[in-house]
């Protein structure tokens, strides 16, 4: 367990702390600290990078999009801080040249320095899973406030559930590709004391996976409330099953509604769901829950992993930013039997999958259909983006079923415009923001 020294130590507070002592020695201090991991830490290796170089000519990921040798050759021997290395990170991507579904990023991050360390590779991935966004001149916007969303409830009747869920890292503790395991049951330590502090309707309990019986974790499976066994080699190749079930739970109120998991494919994803489409109540209770659960582990002296051009920090890079995933469970037996249902998504900026999770097939027409963007958007407007292309599919399908046309949409326009196209500096000494200040 990480003693109060080295989790002061290893806390960008440590930053507010320094101030105390001069403005001057801050600068000098971050910089130091800044330089230190961009140049990360050197590794011993006994062949050149050319002869290291993996052969990634049947890859469709965006990680061999974006590896060039010359890239993996300045990468190769640098380490982070924890001793991360960029063969670690891309291991996933080599194991996994391609996905069934949908285009994996095919790396992951072991720590939040990994974002610092591995840059000339991660910002271009970074820039073609996040449509466009540059991460080295633009910021992440962040925006908890769910009254804003318009026309927020679907018709029950082709929406079966709605959901809302996004990850939360702790900084200071590796990532689950690169944990140990004290450093995981840390997490969940601090996790499970935080959350024993919800209240109302949020309170709950911690389900521990080690302490679960077979059936009962097949029946949370089954039922769509607990992550899958990881049996999915895209999370076995990141060293994410490692110890498996050490450490790894759920915790959830009494409703099941809001639920946090616990040492999965990140240290947590917080999660709102119900039955039937009232989206915008889904959200409302993310945003709150979300707040509180930051709330309680402040009050406990740690924080959450998140910098001004990345937004939240998470094991996937597909997932920076938000985070966020609000998706629906919903039937669309005739739209999804239409050659034009894929660009319809594409064009809305949404991603289908089948109702079991990112590995299935939809089954019968239901899908899962949810945001595709993550970042260089507010969680308001991801949502608000899913509950407009969801109406719009809706409509489509009624449309289909009463024998009239239907269009593809114009193009979703989402990217960011950067007003200042200055770089920002690598990481900027600040603590997330709180858009609401914790009651
Ligand atoms: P995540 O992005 O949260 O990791 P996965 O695709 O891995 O999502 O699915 C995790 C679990 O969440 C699965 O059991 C899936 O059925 C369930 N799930 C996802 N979206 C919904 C939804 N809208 N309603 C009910 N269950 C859902
Ligand atoms: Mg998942």
């Amino acid at each position: 367990m990480a003693t109060s020294f080295s989790r002061l130590l290893s806390s960008r507070r440590n930053l507010g702390i320094l101030s105390l002592v001069g403005a001057g020695s801050v600068t000098a201090a971050f910089l130091l600290h800044r330089e230190h991991v961009t140049a990360g830490v050197p590794v011993r290796r006994r062949y050149p990078a050319s002869a290291e170089y993996p052969d990634l000519r049947k890859h469709n990921n965006c990680m061999a999009s974006s590896l060039t040798p010359a890239i993996y050759s300045k990468l190769c021997d640098k380490a982070t801080p924890n001793g991360y290395t960029l063969d670690e990170a891309i291991q996933t991507g080599v194991d996994n040249p391609g996905h069934p579904f949908i285009k994996t990023v095919g790396m992951v991050a072991g720590d939040e320095e990994s974002y610092e360390v591995f840059a000339d590779l991660l910002d271009p991935i970074i820039k073609e899973r996040h449509n466009g966004y540059d991460p080295r001149t633009m910021t992440h916007p962040t925006d908890l406030d769910a009254s804003k969303i318009q026309s927020g409830q679907f018709d029950d009747r082709y929406v079966l559930s709605s959901r809302v869920r996004t990850g939360r890292s702790i900084r200071g503790l590796s990532l689950p590709p690169a944990c140990t395991r004290a450093e995981r049951r840390e997490v969940e330590r601090v996790v499970v004391d935080a959350l024993s502090g919800l209240k109302g309707d949020l309170k709950g309990k911690y389900y521990s996976l080690t302490q679960m019986t077979e059936q009962e974790q097949q029946q949370l499976i089954d039922d769509h409330f607990l992550f899958d066994k990881p049996v999915s080699p895209l999370l076995t190749c990141a060293g994410m099953a490692r110890d498996w079930p050490d450490a790894r739970g759920i915790w959830h109120n009494n409703e099941k509604t809001f639920l946090i998991w616990v040492n999965e494919e990140d240290h947590t994803r917080v999660i709102s769901m119900e039955k039937g489409g009232n989206m915008k109540r889904v959200f409302e209770r993310f945003c709150r829950g979300l707040k509180e659960v930051e709330h309680l582990i402040q009050e406990r002296g740690w924080e959450f992993m998140w910098n001004p051009r990345l937004g939240y920090i998470l094991t996937c890079p597909s997932n920076l930013g938000t985070g966020l995933r609000a998706g629906v469970h919903v039937k669309l037996p005739l739209l999804s039997k239409d050659a034009r249902f894929s660009k319809i998504l594409d064009n809305l900026r949404l991603q289908k999958r089948g109702t079991g999770g990112v590995d299935t097939a939809a089954v019968g027409g239901v899908f899962d259909i949810s945001n595709l963007d993550r970042l260089g958007q507010s969680e308001v407007q991801l949502v608000q983006t899913v509950v407009d292309g969801v109406n719009y599919l809706i409509e489509c399908e009624k449309r289909l079923e009463k024998g009239q046309d239907i269009k593809v949409p114009p193009p979703h326009q989402t990217v960011q415009v950067d007003p200042d196209p200055r770089p920002l500096p690598m990481l900027t000494p600040t603590t997330p923001p709180h858009p609401h200040p914790p009651t």
